[in-house]
């Protein structure tokens, strides 16, 4: 829990006051948002909900250079996707220029910053020598005491030459700093723009940021962000830094082990509840419970259950969680993703059965739904050309009789349904005296093309009884063909 001590600034008053517990996700859209930076988005978004607290998203672009609005669309959408919704902004840092300025006036006025015009070279030169010892390479503090007045010069922290910074890191436990090994950094550069840094501890103080859940490779910057706070006279928040995703050989993601943008996994047909699911336990436990809903991981979510080593993904957990998801989906849920899914391989929705429909059929026999969407085209479009080992196999001169017969049955069919269907089939078949599966799949592949799909009297349910009828009619003229050649 995060308390304001009022008794620090009025020392007459001993009151404490609890603080609504305020997280942020701070991407710099440099990139194309990926799955690493969905789960900071996901942990302080959960540790914000857990705690009935505000969760904020900032955009980080004052890289002018690196940004791309194209990466703004993929954070915007891809939270969107997800359900990370933010109770405030998108803030932009390129928007709050001027309240950076006046902080950089401030600290100015108040001596914690200074001008230093040391020459580039001078700069490379000190940190060429400390390479060459071995040590880190550290600015000298050279125009610390010169009162440097050229407005054209860098303006850099005068950190605190003696002692130690402490961070009690909600993950890494307790992190202690030399302040002797930290150097003057540069809070703004030559061209009066303000660095990360600052930027970052403006925006925390003025958000009133109580918890900034990140990634620990930003574990370094946090004892010069906390000494800027102490210079404005703010409090620092809570700081909780996550280890990093790692490929299956413990590696660095790269863009084979999918760490594209974090839509790519919308496009290939993963759900977000499984993706969410997937993520919370990609670096955080609980027991060992593996499937979370929305509402068990915002009951169960705390900093204290995330580890410190890192996680490495697992492309087959998120499979199985998809399975699992999209099996007790509710059918409505899934028919938009699905028909946008099916209009991106060029399906016109209204040459096939109902999505609903479709779809209690298909989620219990799919992984994803984009394997819904490939493997449901048959119901929509008229196939090319047919499987060539399943036609060989199952539309051969021996069938023929039994299929003329079952087309006559399936014509004389009032009501297309599964139960009309079946019995079709299977009166046919002991009429001819064969088994009904050795009926069932020559037919399976005249009207779908291939040896696979839904049971047979759910696919030609779905197919409907006009196209049932034409394709049984194309597969017969085929094994006619053959007989005569
Ligand atoms: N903008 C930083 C990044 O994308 C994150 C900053 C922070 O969380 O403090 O890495």
């Amino acid at each position: 829990m995060n308390y304001l001590v009022l008794s620090d600034h009025y020392p007459f008053l001993s009151l404490k006051l609890k603080m609504t517990i305020t997280t942020r996700f701070a991407p710099s859209p440099t990139g194309l948002l990926h799955i690493g930076g969905i789960r900071t988005a996901l942990f302080s978004w959960l540790f914000a909900r857990h705690h009935n607290g505000k969760f904020i998203l900032r955009i980080e672009d004052t890289d002018r250079a690196r940004s791309t609005d194209a990466a703004v669309q993929v954070i915007l959408d891809g939270m969107a996707w997800l359900g990370l919704e933010y109770d405030a902004g998108p803030f932009y840092q390129t928007e709050r220029a001027e309240r950076y300025n006046e902080v950089i006036a401030q600290l100015l006025e108040a001596g914690h910053v200074y001008r230093c015009n040391c020459a580039k070279e001078r700069v490379e030169q000190i940190r060429n020598a400390a390479l060459s010892r071995g040590d880190k390479p550290r600015y000298d503090g050279h125009c610390r005491s010169l009162k440097v007045t050229d407005t054209n010069a860098v303006i850099r922290f005068k950190t605190p030459v003696h002692g130690q910074t402490i961070i009690d890191d909600q993950v890494q436990g307790k992190v202690i700093f030399e302040n002797s090994e930290l150097d003057d950094l540069i809070i703004a550069r030559a061209d009066g723009s303000p660095t990360y840094n600052l930027t970052v501890v403006v925006d925390d103080m003025d958000m009133a940021i109580t918890d900034v859940i990140r990634g620990d490779d930003h574990l370094n910057n946090t004892p010069r962000q906390i000494h800027i706070f102490n210079a404005l006279g703010a409090n620092p928040p809570n700081y909780a830094h996550i280890p990093m995703i790692l490929n299956p050989e413990g590696k660095k993601l790269s863009k084979r082990d999918g760490a594209s943008g974090v839509l790519a996994y919308r496009d290939q047909g993963y759900l977000p509840a499984a993706v969410l699911n997937y993520l919370v336990r990609l670096g955080w436990s609980y027991g060992d419970q593996e499937i979370f809903s929305i509402a068990d991981m915002i009951a169960a979510f705390d900093t204290k259950g995330i580890n410190k080593s890192a996680a490495s993904i697992n492309p087959e957990k998120l499979l199985w969680l998809n399975r699992h998801y999209l099996k007790n989906a509710e059918n409505k849920t899934l028919a938009k993703p699905l028909a946008d899914l099916l209009q991106n391989l060029g399906i016109n929705l209204n040459n096939g059965p109902d999505l609903i429909d479709l779809i209690d059929v298909q989620k219990h026999r799919t992984e994803t739904l984009r394997d819904m969407a490939e493997q449901s085209v048959f119901f929509y479009n008229d196939f090319e050309t047919y499987d060539e080992h399943a036609a060989k196999k199952h539309l051969r001169p021996v069938i023929l009789t039994a299929l003329q017969a079952l087309q006559g049955a399936l014509q004389q069919l009032q009501d297309w349904n599964n139960n009309n269907i079946k019995r079709a089939i299977e009166e046919t078949a002991a009429q001819l005296e064969i088994k009904t599966g050795r009926l069932a799949q020559p037919l399976r592949v005249a009207v779908t093309g291939t040896s696979v799909s839904p049971s047979i009297d759910d696919t030609l349910r779905l197919l409907g009884q006009e196209k049932t009828l034409r394709r049984l009619h194309k597969g017969i003229a085929l094994i006619e063909l053959r007989c005569s050649s």
